[in-house]
């Protein structure tokens, strides 16, 4: 009997696979058994050799994300390089940081676009596919604490992760019926480039590590677990749920 964490000859495309959490997920998937399309706007060539070093098949798919225009092309690609698609990973996502009076319309459409629009129409493109493969599906966005919370000088991100729990929910409604399953993982504060702002800001850094009851800043490799779990049969039964491996910080 298979381990119920096993995504052996499964196939799956993470957006930003080059660094940080996404990074994270596709070596954890790829350790979980599946082969991997780093969907990346740079390089990638350190992550498909990672994946490679695991036994798994790695496949460079060039896309920048901040329009959906590349959603089709990403969801064929990965079929005609790697026989299928799976498991969608929508993770890679950008942050502008500024007072609301002084947000442009320039940051509210790059945020906007690249964490909520993109993510949206590379979720409806691998949809499509997986009912026209009939073998079901799972999709993982990659939300945040500011999914539930307000955040500070960061409205433009906020709107996009809170939108994209309720997205998250709203797809598991129409989903579900058809196999595929749509779940969000809400990371706390991760050190990742997304942070660095944060980490670079003594107080703010103080802070935030002051309301984590784990004691820690997350790392990357924290949050590949849960995307594992996510993305495997146990969690076949896991519907439009937004999992917050936060070390605590929204129990406090
Ligand atoms: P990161 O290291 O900055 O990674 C962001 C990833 O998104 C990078 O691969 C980046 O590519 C990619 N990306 C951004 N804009 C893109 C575009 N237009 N086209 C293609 N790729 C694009 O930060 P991270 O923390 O790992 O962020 C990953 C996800 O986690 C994001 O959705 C972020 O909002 C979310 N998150 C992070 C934290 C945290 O504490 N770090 C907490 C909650 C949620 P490049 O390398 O080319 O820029």
């Amino acid at each position: 009997m298979s381990h119920p964490f096993d995504l052996t000859g499964k196939v799956a495309a993470v957006t930003g696979a080059n660094t940080g959490i996404g990074q994270a997920i596709a070596l954890a998937l790829a350790s979980a058994g599946a082969d991997i399309a780093c969907v990346c706007r740079g390089e990638s060539a350190e992550i498909v050799a990672q994946v490679a070093a695991r036994g798994r098949r790695g496949a460079a798919i060039v896309a920048d994300l901040s329009s959906s225009a590349p959603a089709e092309r990403i969801v064929a690609e990965t079929v005609e390089r790697l026989g299928q698609l799976d498991i969608l990973v929508n993770n890679a996502g950008t942050i502008r940081r500024g007072a609301a009076v002084e947000l442009t319309e320039d940051d509210w459409d790059a945020v906007v676009d690249t964490n909520l629009r993109t993510a949206f129409f590379l979720s409806q493109a691998a949809a499509r596919q997986m009912i026209a493969a009939g073998c079901g599906g799972r999709i993982i966005n990659v939300a945040s604490m500011l999914s539930f919370q307000g955040g500070i000088r960061v409205a433009s991100y906020t709107a996009s992760k809170s939108g994209l729990a309720g997205l998250t929910k709203a797809l598991a409604n129409e989903w579900a019926p058809l196999g595929i399953t749509v779940n969000a993982i809400a990371p706390g504060y991760i050190a990742t480039n997304n942070t660095a702002a944060l980490r670079s800001d003594v107080e703010r850094e103080r802070g935030i590590l002051d309301r984590i009851p784990a004691g820690r800043w997350g790392e990357p490799g924290d949050i590949g677990g849960a995307a594992v779990f996510l993305a495997s049969d146990a969690a076949a039964y896991v519907q439009g749920h937004v999992l917050a491996v936060d070390g605590g910080w929204l129990a406090r």
